[in-house]
């Protein structure tokens, strides 16, 4: 029987996970619990081209990291718990004390529970998940994977913001930057196809969350999200860069607390709060029927992407190995990609191969590729990113060594 690995991603209120068989390195088995504490919570599990939803009241996440146990059990797609040898977790913040993927021991997981802080929406809902596996499963290696991590080589001109020093050396206020791991994964996958380590990168994570990260030598040197999510791009509710006196003014204007403001900026602003309309396929549904604010939400998300590909080509000397488009909207919207690289033709000399990028999503015959013409100075990509697979390989690394320095401490002892 090959050994089992879980990764576990704990929302705040949904739990996504997959199993996985490091036999043949494949996936068993993924799902996802939603609406966690709702009375209509309810599950999908997608395992052998199969897709099967049902519906449950789940009131935390212990009885969802439970009636995920129980599922894997139940479908046999393990017959023990103790065949998972490995947990991966996903974990949002890892502040200045993480630059890789870590064990979880005591002190991990204080330095986690500390910085809820920097992750009050996602560090409560994390822990507990990292809690409850460790009970459930003793003797598995438990391993937490940073969404910060692959952002800590940014040198310091670049993650600090110019306010009181003091707001940084006492109360951590920096860039740290998020989704690196999606952006880590995109770098190795750009090292393979590259055929060299020291790549020079321009990342489009475009997803309902979206971030950009700028590459230097295989290293990021440069990102858009900041202490938060909040910073960067215009994101489905995001608001992304704002001019932050707009907080005070509008705190006055509007009769709004500062918390109040914050939820706002997060949850109501971006593509939403133009459009109303977070869903990019929904919203260029209604800019093609001519909706004017649906428009205005798609020219405003393309431009706050044009703008940091210049600030990170120029960052970058204008030596750019490729510009790569992934997640969500990145890997299936076709004229958004068309168009933000027409936009830059002139300045970067990068030509569009139209109709290999016409054959690029999700739903179409391929799901990656060059989408640059032979001659473009630039070559622009396509990458379906793959943060789970990311979150398994630092997890079963971690474990291969924790495993292989057990055996030479037994075999000293003896
Ligand atoms: P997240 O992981 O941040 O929730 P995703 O990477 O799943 O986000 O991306 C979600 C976004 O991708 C949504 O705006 C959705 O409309 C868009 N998207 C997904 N499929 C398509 C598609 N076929 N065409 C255009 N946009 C798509």
């Amino acid at each position: 029987m090959s050994d089992k690995y879980l990764v576990i991603n704990a929302g705040s209120s949904s739990l996504k996970f997959s199993l996985y068989d490091m036999g043949e390195v494949k996936e068993i088995v993924n799902g996802c619990i939603e609406k966690i504490g709702d009375s209509d919570s309810f599950y999908t599990l997608k395992y052998a081209g199969k897709k099967v939803e049902k519906s449950k009241s789940i009131s935390n996440h212990t009885e969802a990291l439970r009636t995920m146990m129980q599922e894997l059990l139940e479908n046999k797609f393990i017959n023990d718990i103790k065949e998972i040898k490995g947990v991966g977790h996903r974990v949002l913040h890892g502040g200045e004390f993480y630059s890789q993927s870590v064990l979880i021991d005591e002190e991990v997981l204080a330095n986690i529970k500390f910085l809820t802080k920097l992750g009050p929406l996602h560090h409560p809902s994390e822990i507990e998940g990292i809690t409850i596996m460790q009970n459930l499963l003793p003797s598995a290696c438990q391993v937490a994977v940073f969404d910060t991590a692959f952002h800590q080589t940014m040198p310091k001109e670049n993650y600090m913001y110019a306010v009181p020093y003091e707001w940084y050396s006492e109360n951590g206020v920096r860039k740290y930057g998020f989704h690196g791991t999606s952006h880590k994964y995109i770098t190795e996958v750009m090292q393979e196809k590259l055929g060299k380590e020291d790549v020079n990168l321009i990342i489009c994570h475009l997803g309902s969350g979206a971030s950009m990260c700028c590459v230097k030598y295989g290293k990021c040197l440069n990102t858009t999200m900041g202490l938060t999510p909040l910073d960067g791009l215009i994101m489905g509710t995001r608001c992304g860069t704002i001019d932050s006196s707009i907080i005070n003014y509008i705190a006055e204007e509007r009769n709004l607390s500062v918390s109040e403001i914050n939820t706002i900026l997060n949850k109501k602003s971006g593509l939403l709060g133009i459009a109303s309309e977070n869903d990019f396929r929904d919203l260029n549904e209604l800019a093609s029927k001519g909706n004017e604010r649906a428009k205005l939400a798609l020219k405003m998300f393309q431009n706050s992407i044009i703008r940091y590909i210049g600030q990170y080509y120029m960052e970058l000397n204008g030596m750019v190995d490729a510009i790569i488009f992934t997640a969500g909207i990145g890997e299936n919207n076709i004229d958004l990609r068309a168009d933000i690289v027409n936009a830059m033709s002139n300045a970067l000399d990068i030509k569009l191969d139209e109709n290999v990028n016409n054959d690029i999503a999700r739903f179409k015959k391929n799901q990656s590729g060059m989408i640059s013409t032979p001659d473009s100075k630039i070559k622009v990509f396509v990458i379906p990113t793959n943060e789970e697979y990311m979150i398994l390989k630092d997890t079963y690394e971690i474990s291969q060594k924790l495993k292989n320095s057990t055996s030479r401490k037994l075999t000293k002892g003896n």
